[in-house]
């Protein structure tokens, strides 16, 4: 495939960074993963916006930058004769001469960008009910932030795989927050609930979605923390982010959720999930 790196269009094989690019020593660095439907980036402004947000979070003057994000986006998929694909950027704060943990003064970033081709656009929703474990969220504090540095998010995943699961639960404190790649939503007496944003879960932009659809469609919504046990005793439970989009979970740690199947109202959900990107193809 055809890649991105600093400006240049080049095959993957061929594109290489330092050994002392910051990304590669300290893990310095952001990413971005854009799903693309039928040739067009989904929900572009808002990844966008929080690429912008987690650049400027960890003080990478976005200046650097080298062209238009957009731009590149669109030449990519063109480059790779893609329609539906993810798209993953990822922006280092660079290389520098010497190991150092103080940011360099002068360098310039390193930016790079890979499209990897997905099924049609045109897929039915997977009703496969999914099973998860709940791990100790040994996370850092700004899990706000899309930062490369994912040790304990690979942790968590590699743990879950071992134990035949789909996905790690991340608890921290007591309470389920959200998947060490997705977002976690229960439903609870007809309430749809999620953790609300802070420092300690990523702000999905699916889960943005879910909440935008399910608060237009007049449904029960509530954005708190909740506990493993409210997890365990929930009618539902759903994982989400952009390349699962919404996914039914039917166990957690073993114990069966509601009927251990996909609920009514990820039924639902997904019904007006699928209605809203259908709109978007279709002009
Ligand atoms: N939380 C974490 C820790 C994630 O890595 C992801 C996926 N990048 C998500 C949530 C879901 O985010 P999105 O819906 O934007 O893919």
């Amino acid at each position: 495939s055809i890649v991105y790196l600093n400006g240049d269009y080049l095959p993957l094989a061929e594109a290489s960074v330092s050994v002392m690019d910051r990304g590669f020593l300290f893990g310095d660095g952001i990413y971005e993963v854009i799903p693309v439907y039928a040739g067009q980036l989904f929900r572009l402004p808002q990844h966008l916006r929080r690429l912008n947000r987690s650049l400027s979070e960890i003080l990478i003057d976005k200046s650097y930058l080298p062209e238009d994000l957009e731009e590149v986006s669109a030449n990519l998929l063109s480059k790779n004769n893609v329609q539906n694909a993810s798209l993953y950027w990822q922006v280092t704060r660079g290389q520098s001469s010497q190991r150092d943990h103080r940011f360099p003064s002068n360098t310039e970033v390193t930016c790079f960008a890979t499209v990897n081709p997905l099924p049609s656009a045109a897929q039915q929703p997977d009703a496969t009910g999914r099973k998860v474990i709940s791990v100790e969220d040994v996370r850092w504090q700004r899990c706000d932030i899309k930062a490369i540095t994912l040790l304990a998010n690979c942790m968590a995943r590699q743990q879950a795989e071992n134990q035949r699961a789909d996905e790690a639960i991340m608890v921290r404190d007591g309470f389920a927050i959200e998947g060490s790649a997705s977002n976690l939503f229960m439903v609870q007496q007809g309430c749809l609930v999620t953790a609300p944003e802070s420092h300690w879960i990523l702000g999905g932009i699916t889960r943005e979605l879910i909440l935008e659809i399910a608060r237009e469609k007049g449904l029960r919504v509530s954005e708190r923390l909740f506990t493993l046990d409210d997890l365990l005793q929930a009618d539902e439970v759903w994982i989400s982010s952009s390349m699962r989009e919404i996914q039914p979970v039917v166990s957690v740690d073993g114990q069966a959720i509601g009927n251990g199947q996909a609920g009514p109202m990820w039924h639902q959900i997904t019904e007006y999930y699928m209605a809203y990107k259908q709109k978007l193809y279709n002009g």
